[in-house]
């Protein structure tokens, strides 16, 4: 299949939406970013990439993060992780507390705020220091992209700090009922900081490649998480990538994915290809508007999805 042309195709039609939706505001850096950005990358099982856009072009990848993140959790902590954190989707906005409240606060899924803090403070735990979680979650996205100089974003973590109340009250909810390890305010940082990491859509994509092959990077043949394991990744991805929209998104596009408030998304295809597609402007759900009707045209152009 000619997937550059497919890719090229795309972006022609995706001009128009780029106007479309708006840069999320809530994180004054990420704010100044300008909206009419477009890039996409595939990377297939040998290697080959495609392009197209601004695939060069770094951003924030804020909550696709917590894909790393969860992977590291659920390597070390294995089944016992599913006592901090559920696997269901929460219907609900990705920094909601109300469910938190009336689930004792065990949060819905580790890819709502609440859950990917848990997660965080679960790593910190383990690794017994803030420096050292983030060194380890900054070693692993470096090791998965092969950019050994991958790096966060300072003004962004400090940014999300200054306006970081609502995550701090996520995390006071969840210790209050006994479901967190850790300082709250150097465990919320470790997570802005591992939020702000910066990546393009080349990196984005071959750091998720791991994913489409059973945790194991074809390229490099390294494991990096066991089969068993990388289905509950992704099927998890599926059901609760996209918050609220998950069932929209596995509807029009087909496949598991996780999105970002910086624009990004990663999507994988088992056993065929990673995908990584940036566009700064959200729909009302704080997914990529362009990047999601992007990822629709390429499943329904090429026939690849899960279903
Ligand atoms: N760092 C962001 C936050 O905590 C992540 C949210 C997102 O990308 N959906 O609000």
């Amino acid at each position: 299949m000619d997937y550059q042309a497919i890719l090229d195709e795309i972006y022609e039609e995706i001009q128009p939406e780029l106007k479309r939706g708006k840069v999320a505001d809530y994180i004054p850096a990420l704010a100044e970013v300008a909206q009419e950005q477009f890039a996409m990358t595939v990377t297939l099982e040998d290697g080959t990439v495609y392009s197209v856009g601004d695939a060069k072009k770094k951003f924030s990848i804020q909550s696709i993060s917590k894909v790393f993140t969860f992977t590291l959790a659920l390597d070390i902590y294995s089944t016992e992780l599913y006592k901090r954190v559920g696997v269901e989707p929460s219907g609900n906005p990705f920094n909601s507390l109300v469910q938190l409240e009336y689930e004792n606060g065990i949060p819905r899924n580790p890819f709502i705020n609440a859950g990917a803090i848990a997660i965080t403070d679960s790593l910190v735990s383990h690794y017994k220091d803030h420096y050292k979680t983030l060194e380890v979650i900054m070693n692993f996205v470096r090791e998965l992209s092969g950019n050994p100089s991958l790096s966060f974003d300072p003004e962004v973590a400090n940014s999300e700090m200054e306006y970081g109340d609502r995550n701090l009250s996520l995390a006071h909810l969840m210790k209050s009922f006994g479901n967190f390890e850790n300082d709250v305010t150097n465990t919320v940082m470790t997570y802005f900081k591992h939020c702000s990491i910066t990546m393009n859509t080349e990196e984005l994509s071959r750091a998720f490649l791991f994913l489409a092959f059973a945790g194991k990077d074809p390229i490099s043949g390294r494991e990096f998480i066991t089969c068993p394991k990388t289905k509950r990744i992704n099927a998890v991805m599926l059901t609760c990538g996209h918050y609220d929209a998950s069932g929209e998104f596995a509807f029009h596009v087909g496949l598991p994915a996780k999105s970002g408030v910086g624009g990004g998304i990663a999507a994988v295809v088992p056993g065929k290809m990673s995908i990584a597609v940036w566009s700064p402007a959200l729909n009302r759900y704080g997914n990529s508007h362009a990047g999601t009707l992007a990822l629709e045209k390429f499943t329904t152009k090429t026939g690849v999805s899960i279903f």
